[in-house]
């Protein structure tokens, strides 16, 4: 017997559990492994090499992002750095401005896009990806780490309530939630940040930084700082631009599994600002963060 309400059942069996302690944890810490493996995984370190990482260091950032299910590294990559090459251009498959209609150009940069036949692999795009065994092993089982960010939760709240009730709870509010979550607010930079926002460099496309954003796409909101400086590890570039994606990479950093930090100088930043705009955030670069430890092992 189904009864419909607020709380579905079937046969006695609730199908949307309620958002309790366990499951609103595992939703809140899926989230923050989802997002990061994307922002700092398959976005500043595999698709612009703002850093170099060890293997271990890069593998769990393969498989954070992975979960966040958004496809392999090779087609993401390809697919984003195409979006900075023909930026707001016919050619970029997830820009608002492929509309005249702002509005329809909003939701399709948002989400259209994804069900579109724009997205390509292009291999030349990602040539030093497709020679890396990392991007090749994560590449290769892509179906599964999406399902695995749903069955890991599901697993962590059956061993803690030790039922099945409390396993499906997890699955759906630390698995998919979390997920369409992380999805909601990565497309939220195609679409509100290709819009809306302050432009403080003339990067010759629509990109801006939302500052609001921050906190839910850990930095990735000074879209326009990005744009503009693509390599760099840190986006939040400006005084008072709260970056967590830039927070995590200098804790890896302190720990010796990450190195090689690319940042733009203070005087590349300021010959490139427009009059008035905020000055940029001090930086100060250990050593440790550049060189690379002694007993680091990388593959590629
Ligand atoms: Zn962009
Ligand atoms: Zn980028």
């Amino acid at each position: 017997m189904v009864v419909f309400g607020p709380s579905l059942r079937i046969f006695g069996f609730q199908l949307i559990p309620e958002l309790d302690f366990v499951n609103g944890m595992l939703c809140m810490v899926f989230y923050e492994i989802k997002a990061y493996g994307i922002t700092v995984g398959y976005h500043r370190y595999f698709t612009h090499k703002s850093f170099e990482a060890d293997d271990g260091t890069a593998i769990c950032l393969g498989i954070a992002g992975g979960m966040g299910a958004q496809g392999g590294i090779k087609r993401w990559a390809g697919n984003h750095r195409r979006h900075h090459w023909k930026s707001d251009t016919d050619e970029d498959i997830s820009s608002p401005w492929y509309s005249d209609n702002i509005v329809f150009g909003l939701c399709f940069s948002h989400l259209g896009w994804v069900w579109t036949e724009r997205q390509i692999d292009d291999p030349n795009l990602v040539r030093d990806l497709a020679k890396n065994p990392i991007v090749k092993f994560l590449d290769k089982y892509a179906w599964f780490w999406p399902i695995l960010g749903f069955i890991l939760p599901a697993i962590i709240a059956g061993l803690i309530t030790w039922s099945f009730k409390g396993a499906w709870g997890g699955f759906l509010w630390g698995g998919v939630m979390s997920t369409a979550a992380e999805h909601q607010f990565t497309f939220t930079i195609n679409s509100i940040c290709h819009v809306f926002g302050s432009r403080p460099f003339d990067t010759g496309d629509m990109s801006g930084n939302v500052p609001i954003l921050s906190g839910t796409t850990k930095g990735e909101n000074y879209h326009n700082n990005h744009h503009e400086f693509e390599e760099s590890a840190c986006h939040g570039l400006l005084e008072d631009q709260y970056d967590p994606s830039w927070e995590l990479i200098k804790k890896l950093a302190d720990h010796g599994h990450v190195w090689n930090i690319r940042i733009p100088s203070r005087e590349k930043i300021l010959k490139r600002l427009k009059p008035g705009s905020p000055p940029p955030k001090v930086i100060v670069i250990k050593p440790e963060w550049i060189r690379k430890p002694k007993n680091a092992k990388k593959a590629a």
